[in-house]
C-alpha cells in the first residue's frame, strides 16, 4: 500500500465523550483520544472508585464517596450504600436473592421499585448512583480541563429495559447526558480493538474520501529482513464471534458476542450470556478464611472465638494470600492470636501452595466453565467458532482460571489491558467514535515501530521491524550469560533506537527455574507474535527443561503518529552514533565471554606452559579487560585487541581440549 501524510484541516475542539463502567463494586471513568483510551485518575492517583455512598441517617445528605465510605462501611452498616447497581430498575420481589447479602434497608417504592430506607427518607438506587457518577464526572473534568456533559455507560449484558433505563435516569440526575449505553463485553471487545475496523490504534496514515485515516505503509526494504512471518497481511475478518469472560469479586457472566464491521459502521450482537451474580473472588476468599478457621481451632482448641477485627483481618490475609498464588508458586500465612490464658503467645503459620489453592477452588472455577459451555450452546457455537477470548475482571489473574478457560476455547485469552479497566477503556473508545475523535485514529495494518527485547549491556535485539504487516512472527534464540543462571529477565521494548536507554519499555517479564547450567548453554527461544488486532505475546521457553512464561501488550497505546514519526526520524538522526554504541556492547559482552572461557582454560593447563608464552597470553587479557572497562574506547582498537587475545590463545585452546579429551 502507499499513500502520503495530509495535512488535516483543523476543526472546532470536539465535545468530550467520556467512558464509565459503572460497576457493581467498582466505578472508573476513562477518555480515548487520538493516543488511544487511558483511564482518567481521581485525587491521589486513584483509578477505581469503591461503587459505595455513605448517607447522614439524619438530613439523608452525602458524607462519603467512594475509597472514604467504603473503608468505613462497617461502621456504618445501615446508611453506607453498596451495590446499588444491584436494585437499578428492579422491584423488591425481583432483588430477594440479594436482599441477605445487603446490611442496609430496600423497600418497596412508588411503581414497584426498590428504595434504599435511611432515616426517614427513600433513596432510589439511581440517585445512589448518580452519587457515584458525579464523583466520576468530577474527576475526567478535573484531569481534563474541561467541562464534561456527555458520557457512555456500560451495563451488563444481561440488563434489561428498565436497567437500561434506571442507569440512563442515574446520568441524568448526575447532569451527564449518556449518550449510548453499551453492554459491558461489547465495551471489552472494543478496548482490544476486535470491532475490526474502526481501530483507534495504529499505524500508517493517510487520509480516505471519508474523513478516515487509514494506512500508508513505508516500507523501507532494508528494514524489513527480519524472519517475519506471514509476510504479507490477514485483514481482519468482516465478523468475528467472541467469549468474553467477566469474572470480578462477586458476580460472573460469560458472553458470547458476533462483532461485525458493515458500511453503516459497528454493530454488535450479544448471542448469548450465561453466569451468576453471586460467584466471584469473594468465594475463594471465603474457602482460605474457612482453611484458616478451622487450623486454627485444631491448634488452639475449639472454643478459640474470631472477634469482629480478627474476622476482618482474616479477609485480608486471604485476599492478599490469593493475589500472591497469582504470581508465586506457594504463600506464607501468618496469624498472630494474642496470648492464651496461661500467658502463651498463640500465632498460627502455614504455607499455602499453589496446587493446593487450585485444588481448593476447583469447584468454583468448573462453575464457570460450566456457565461458559451453556452460553456456547445457546448461542448455537462451538468453542472452535469462537475467534477470541476476553479476559475481563480482577479475579480473571488466577492462573488456574486462565488455563481452564484457554483448555475450553482452545485459544490464549486476551490478558493485554488491565482487567479492571478494559470495560472502562472500552466505554472510551466507544466515546470516541462518537465524538468524531475516531476519524482522526489510525488503523493498525502494519507494526509502526520495532519490536524486540534488552540484551547483555543494555542493546536491543529487534524481532520485529518497523513497518512489517500484521499478523507477524519473528522467533531467535537466546542464552544465558552467567554460570549456573535460573533465571532470564525479557525486556520487551518498542522503538528505532539501538539501546534501551532510546527505547520504550513495554513490559517485562521473567523466565524463572532454568536448570543450572554453563554460561550460554541454555537454549531460551523467544517468540514474539502479533495477531490481526495488534496484540503482542512474547513467549520465552528454554527449550531443555520446556520451562516457559508469557506476557501479552498492546503495543500502541499512548502514541500519536506524531510521535511514531519522530521516533523514526530520531532513529535516522541517532543512526551512526547508535550503531557504534551497539558495536561496543557487542564488544564488551564478547571480550567478558572470551576472558572468562580463557581464565578458565588457563586454571586447567595454565601450569604446564612455558613462562613467556603464558605472560604473553595474560597481557592480552589484561589488555582487553582494561579496554572493556574504558568508557571512551575506540571501537576499532577494541576490535583489534579482542582479535589480537584470541589469536594468542590458539596454543592455550589446543593445549585444553587435549587435557579434556585425556580426561574423558
Ligand atoms: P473486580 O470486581 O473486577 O474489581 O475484581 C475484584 C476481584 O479480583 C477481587 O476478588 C480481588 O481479590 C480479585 N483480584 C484482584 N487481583 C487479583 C490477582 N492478582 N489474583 C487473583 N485475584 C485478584
Amino acid at each position: 500500500m502507499t499513500g502520503s501524510k495530509q495535512t488535516e484541516v483543523s476543526e472546532a475542539p470536539l465535545e468530550p465523550i467520556i467512558g464509565i463502567d459503572l460497576g457493581t463494586t467498582n466505578s472508573l471513568v476513562a477518555y480515548c483520544d487520538e493516543r488511544g483510551p487511558r483511564i482518567l485518575e481521581g485525587p491521589g492517583g486513584q483509578r477505581l472508585l469503591p461503587s459505595v455512598v455513605r448517607y447522614n441517617e439524619a438530613d439523608g445528605g452525602v458524607e462519603a464517596v467512594g475509597r472514604e465510605a467504603h473503608t468505613h462501611a462497617v461502621e456504618h452498616p445501615g446508611n453506607t450504600i453498596f451495590s446499588a447497581k444491584r436494585l437499578m430498575g428492579r422491584s423488591v420481589a425481583d432483588v430477594r436473592g440479594d436482599l441477605e447479602y445487603l446490611p442496609y434497608e430496600v423497600v418497596e417504592g412508588e411503581h414497584n421499585t426498590a428504595r434504599v430506607g435511611i432515616g426517614e427518607r427513600l433513596f432510589s438506587p439511581q440517585e445512589v448512583s448518580a452519587v457515584i457518577l458525579s464523583e466520576l464526572r468530577g474527576w475526567a473534568e478535573e484531569a481534563l480541563g474541561t467541562q464534561v456533559r456527555k458520557a457512555v455507560v456500560t451495563v451488563p449484558a444481561y440488563f434489561d429495559d428498565a436497567q437500561r433505563q434506571a442507569t440512563r435516569d442515574a446520568g441524568r440526575i448526575a447532569g451527564l447526558q449518556v449518550v449510548r449505553i453499551v453492554n459491558e463485553p461489547t465495551a471489552a471487545a472494543l478496548a482490544y480493538g476486535l470491532d475490526s475496523g474502526a481501530g483507534y490504534r495504529v499505524s500508517g496514515i493517510e487520509k480516505k474520501e471519508d474523513g478516515r485515516v487509514s494506512l500508508s505503509t513505508k516500507l523501507n526494504p532494508e528494514a524489513c529482513t527480519t524472519e517475519t512471518d506471514p509476510p504479507s497481511a490477514i485483514p481482519n475478518p468482516p465478523s468475528q464471534t467472541v467469549a468474553v469472560f467477566d469474572l470480578g469479586g462477586g458476580t460472573f457472566d460469560v458472553s458470547v458476542l458476533r462483532m461485525m464491521q458493515t458500511d453503516q459502521g459497528r454493530v454488535d450482537q450479544v448471542l448469548s450470556t450465561a453466569g451468576d451474580t453471586h460467584l466471584g473472588g469473594d468465594d475463594a476468599d471465603r474457602m482460605i478464611i474457612e482453611l484458616i478457621q478451622k487450623e486454627v481451632r485444631e491448634q488452639f482448641g475449639e472454643q478459640i472465638e474470631f472477634p469482629a477485627s480478627t474476622r476482618q483481618a482474616f479477609r485480608n490475609l486471604a485476599e492478599a494470600t490469593k493475589i500472591r498464588l497469582s504470581d508465586e508458586s506457594s504463600a506464607q500465612i501468618e496469624v498472630d492470636l494474642g496470648v492464651d490464658g496461661g500467658g502463651s503467645p498463640r500465632v498460627y503459620r502455614r504455607t499455602l501452595v499453589r496446587d493446593d489453592f487450585e485444588n481448593m477452588i476447583t469447584p468454583l472455577v468448573e462453575k464457570t466453565i460450566r456457565c461458559c459451555r451453556d452460553a456456547l450452546r445457546s448461542a448455537k457455537c462451538s468453542a472452535d467458532d469462537i475467534g477470541r477470548v476476553v479476559m475481563v475482571g480482577g479475579s480473571t489473574r488466577i492462573p488456574l482460571v486462565r488455563r481452564r478457560v484457554e483448555e475450553v476455547f482452545k485459544t490464549d485469552p486476551y490478558t493485554a489491558l488491565n482487567p479492571d479497566e478494559v470495560v472502562a477503556l472500552g466505554a472510551a473508545v466507544q466515546g470516541s467514535i462518537l465524538a468524531g475523535v475516531n476519524r482522526d485514529m489510525l488503523l493498525l495494518d502494519v507494526i509502526p515501530l520495532s519490536l524486540g527485547i534488552e540484551t547483555m549491556g543494555g542493546a536491543v535485539s529487534k524481532l520485529v521491524m518497523a513497518n512489517s504487516t500484521i499478523p507477524a512472527q519473528a522467533t531467535e534464540m537466546f542464552s544465558t550469560y552467567a554460570d549456573g543462571q535460573t533465571n532470564i529477565k525479557v525486556h520487551v521494548l518498542q522503538g528505532e533506537r539501538e539501546l534501551v536507554a532510546d527505547c520504550r519499555s513495554l513490559g517485562e517479564f521473567e523466565l524463572k527455574g532454568i536448570p543450572p547450567m554453563p554460561a550460554g548453554l541454555p537454549k531460551v527461544e523467544v517468540t514474539f507474535l502479533v495477531d490481526a488486532n495488534g496484540v503482542l505475546s512474547v513467549q520465552a521457553v528454554e527449550k531443555r527443561s520446556e520451562k516457559r512464561a508469557s506476557i501479552q501488550i498492546v503495543p500502541n497505546h499512548g502514541l500519536t503518529r506524531e510521535e511514531v514519526d519522530s521516533m523514526e526520524a530520531a532513529s535516522y538522526e541517532h543512526a551512526a552514533e547508535d550503531m557504534a554504541a551497539h558495536r561496543l556492547i557487542d564488544l564488551r559482552n564478547q571480550a567478558r565471554l572470551d576472558i572468562r572461557a580463557i581464565e578458565k582454560q588457563l586454571a586447567k593447563v595454565g601450569d604446564g606452559l612455558d613462562a613467556r608464552y603464558r605472560a604473553g597470553v595474560e597481557g592480552h587479557v589484561a589488555q582487553v579487560r582494561a579496554m572493556a572497562d574504558d568508557k571512551a574506547v575506540d571501537p576499532d582498537r577494541f576490535h583489534e585487541a579482542l582479535d589480537a587475545m584470541d589469536k594468542s590463545t590458539v596454543r592455550l585452546a589446543e593445549l585444553a581440549i587435549t587435557q579434556t579429551l585425556r580426561e574423558e
